[in-house]
């Protein structure tokens, strides 16, 4: 049995894969769990699966925690310092990240330099400091595989293939929930609006960032380090269905595409059995009904927050960091009606024309380059109008 330990246990992944753990009782053991500040459900999962380890966001969730569960036999520790923990336990072998933003970027590095296999969901950290975390998996012979629907595609279609045989990766995008609002009325949109997402279920953050198309422009980051492909190689295309969940180009023309359900237990159980392939409890795609494939360039006006990762990618160093930051910071806004929809792109650009990128070659210079760039979005964010409620 492999020993499992979950960043970001409590979210829409860490729970999916503790489901797929539940379809396969006797491949994982659960070593350590680190959830933020749902005592809760964290107590439920720490009855259910006992792990060695379980970790939350401060001492005041911790204390919570062991009123509402029997926390002997399992080690509870706190903050980032516990998240590491978690993440670096000598019985996992696989740590799934997947906790929500620039807070598993440490506690990820730290498995990988670890040498252990790294599921990853927590698309920021790639972004953030993508050479830093590729360095050390290559130093320490780590796996890192995507847990994200269109990586986990690039994946299997890239699998076995050579790179000059590869023309360029193209992502698929739903397009979210504006795909054929006018433009002009974007301004206007509200948070519930946003929150719709038409294909996918998600978390909040990640649902606003589907919405902004933001999440295709962190995907396109998260692509050419996961597989070494340059931005110029990497393209988007809209594709309402979600069913092709990415295709591959070869040189010689022939298109490669991966297709499935929209259910995320698929890319995780992709992640988890790699290289072997598990009998899905899922159902497939049904082709016995009528179903229609539609694709479409995106509409790089409307949604300026693409334009704006693939700037961030060709500026290289700590652009993309501050991108993803000055993003984190402007969703958060949007979500508190701080913002409004339009304020989300208009704020990373700010940032990005401010904080000129500097070489990203430690941590430390990837952490401080996200410390500025937050301050910088705050401030802008401080002059917007808030959004309409
Ligand atoms: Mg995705």
């Amino acid at each position: 049995m492999k020993g499992l330990s979950i960043l970001g246990a409590t979210g829409s992944i860490g729970t999916n894969v503790l489901r797929v753990k539940d379809a396969f009782p006797d491949r994982f053991e659960v070593v350590g769990l680190a959830g933020g500040r749902n005592a809760e459900l964290l107590a439920e999962q720490v009855a259910r699966h006992r792990p060695k380890v379980v970790s939350v966001a401060d001492a005041a969730t911790r204390e919570v925690l062991g009123r509402l569960v029997d926390l002997s036999g399992t080690r509870a520790v706190v903050g980032e310092a516990g998240m590491v923990e978690v993440a670096t336990h000598q019985a996992a072998s696989m740590v799934v990240a997947s906790a929500v933003g620039a807070v598993g970027l440490v506690p990820t590095y730290r498995a990988l330099e670890a040498g252990k296999d790294v599921a990853l969901a927590n698309k920021e950290t790639l972004v953030m400091a993508g050479e830093l975390m590729l360095a050390r998996a290559r130093e320490t012979g780590a796996r890192l595989l995507p847990i994200d629907s269109e990586h986990c595609a690039l994946h299997e279609c890239l699998d076995g293939r050579r790179p000059q045989d590869v023309k360029r990766l193209i992502l698929t995008a739903s397009g979210g929930p504006f795909r054929s609002r006018p433009r002009d009325t974007f301004g206007a949109i509200t948070r519930a609006e946003a929150l719709a997402h038409p294909t996918w279920r998600m978390g909040r953050k990640i649902t606003i960032d589907s919405a902004t198309l933001m999440n295709k422009g962190l995907e396109v980051i998260e692509a050419r380090w996961l597989f070494g492909v340059p931005p110029t190689r990497i393209d988007v295309i809209v594709h309402p269905q979600s069913v092709v969940h990415s295709m591959v180009e070869l040189v010689d023309g022939t298109v490669l595409a991966q297709l499935g359900v929209t259910d995320m237990r698929m890319p995780i159980q992709y992640a988890l059995s790699y290289p072997d392939k598990w009998e899905a409890a899922i159902p497939g795609l049904d082709f016995t009904a009528a179903m229609r494939l539609e694709f479409e360039p995106p509409d790089r006006a409307k949604f300026p927050c693409l334009s704006l990762a693939y700037r961030a990618l060709e500026e290289g160093g700590t652009a993309p960091a501050a991108l993803n930051a000055a993003n984190e910071e402007a969703v958060a806004a949007f979500l508190d009606d701080r913002t409004t929809f339009t304020g989300i792109a208009e704020t990373i650009a700010f940032v990005l024309d401010a904080e000129k990128p500097r070489p990203a070659a430690t941590l430390d210079d990837v952490l401080s380059a996200d410390l500025r760039a937050r301050e910088l979005a705050r401030q802008a964010l401080a002059r917007r109008p808030a959004a309409r409620v």
